[in-house]
């Protein structure tokens, strides 16, 4: 690929967060974001060159995005197969259509990740009430139903923990394609984010190591607090999996770490990731720069942290208030994303603290670190 001169213009789909992180890497690297969103004050929109506004499903609008940029990448997966070959057929499109179309699917990307010879928790696909009986009697309890499209955020899923949960997890999720997922007892979650440019050459960032809350990522950590052989193995997967996709661009793996020490996918995302957000502050080009770089076809940064880092969200309006005492906390590093509306379980911003290299301390230093952050 030709390096895209500083001066043109990358279009980004969508108007978040991930959008306006993307938008400032590309700023800084000389190239005008132009952004596609329905609202024209979105987060993106705030810190981009200019925007199409208008909604993702309609032809024209589509069109007219295309037409204004010089290359296209997303912030989320969820175009339509006819919006995509729209794009497709008018500007070159990072990662590809075909990418983006697999992992819109958890089937379709489970089918993909076994495939490449790499475990996942033991799933079966399920369209019907009699199927999720057999899926259940198969796989056994706890398990997860989720749908196989649109789901986030633990959105789309329900944990089934006894015979009796499945009547109502059926009812709320049905029709809808589903999957089932045997529950896996993790020790951990971790997840690695590499860079993979059109000539195959790869950067890995180290291994985080996630919290949830209420199914939203509350804390990351990096690097991850487990044994080196399972981070290695943990980066060698996601690797492997960037290269079998022949991604261009930010290949992001969530993985469980269960209790035997054995990694297994969970699931991926071709864009930058909410687990990644730390290597804006302690690597010398974040996740967004590489994703930038990678899509214009400009030699990927080195993925060395200089730093260890713990990540927390700022979830919903109550984290807002906090706003004033983040910014007279020392050591904390605030990312404000500028939404106009603070709804409850929306993720508003996040704050960095950066360690020494290998100074990342224990549950109670990182606490202390981000104490009355709730
Ligand atoms: P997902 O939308 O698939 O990323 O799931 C959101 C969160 O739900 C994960 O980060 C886990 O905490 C939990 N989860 C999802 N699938 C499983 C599973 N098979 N076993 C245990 N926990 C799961």
């Amino acid at each position: 690929m030709t390096p895209l001169p500083p001066g043109h213009t990358i279009g980004i789909v969508g108007g978040g967060q991930l959008g306006r992180m993307l938008a400032i890497a590309a700023a800084r690297l000389g190239y005008h974001a132009h952004i596609l969103t329905p609202h024209a004050d979105s987060p993106a929109t705030q810190v981009a060159a200019s925007a199409t506004i208008g909604p993702y499903d309609d032809q024209a609008t589509l069109a007219r995005f295309a037409d204004a940029t010089d290359l296209i990448t997303f912030e989320f997966e969820n175009v339509s197969a006819a919006g995509l070959d729209l794009l497709a057929g008018r500007r070159p499109v990072h990662p590809s259509p075909a990418i983006l179309r697999a992992s819109q699917d958890r089937v379709t990307e489970k089918c993909f990740i076994n495939g490449a010879g790499i475990p996942t928790a033991l799933w079966s696909s399920v369209s019907t009430r009699a199927e999720l009986d057999r899926a259940v009697a198969e796989l056994g309890l706890p398990a997860v139903l989720k749908t196989t499209r649109l789901g986030y955020d633990g959105r789309g899923q329900a944990m089934l923990r006894s015979a009796a949960d499945l009547d109502a997890a059926w009812e709320r999720l049905a029709p809808k394609p589903l999957i089932l997922e045997r529950a896996v007892d993790f020790a951990c979650e971790i997840s690695v984010i590499v860079a993979r440019a059109e000539d195959g050459s790869l950067a890995a960032f180290d291994v985080a190591e996630n919290r949830h809350r209420n199914h939203i990522l509350d804390l990351s950590l990096a690097p991850a607090r487990i044994p080196e052989t399972t981070a290695e193995r943990a980066r060698d997967i996601a690797c492997h999996l960037a290269g079998a996709l022949r991604v261009t661009g930010l290949l992001a793996v969530e993985m469980f770490v269960d209790r035997d020490g054995q990694v297994l996918v969970n699931e991926l995302a071709p864009r930058p990731h909410n687990s990644g957000h730390w290597t804006l502050d302690a690597c010398p080009a974040s996740q967004f720069e590489q994703h930038i770089r990678a899509i214009a076809g400009l030699p990927l940064a080195s993925a060395a942290r200089h730093s260890d880092a713990a990540m927390k969200n700022l979830v919903g309006p109550e984290a807002l208030t906090l706003w004033p005492r983040i910014l007279a906390t020392p050591g904390l590093i605030p990312h404000h994303y500028g939404k106009r509306e603070a709804r409850p379980g929306r993720k508003l911003g996040h704050v960095t603290h950066l360690f020494p290299r290998g100074g990342l301390p224990g549950e109670l230093g990182v606490e202390a670190a981000f104490a009355g952050l709730g």
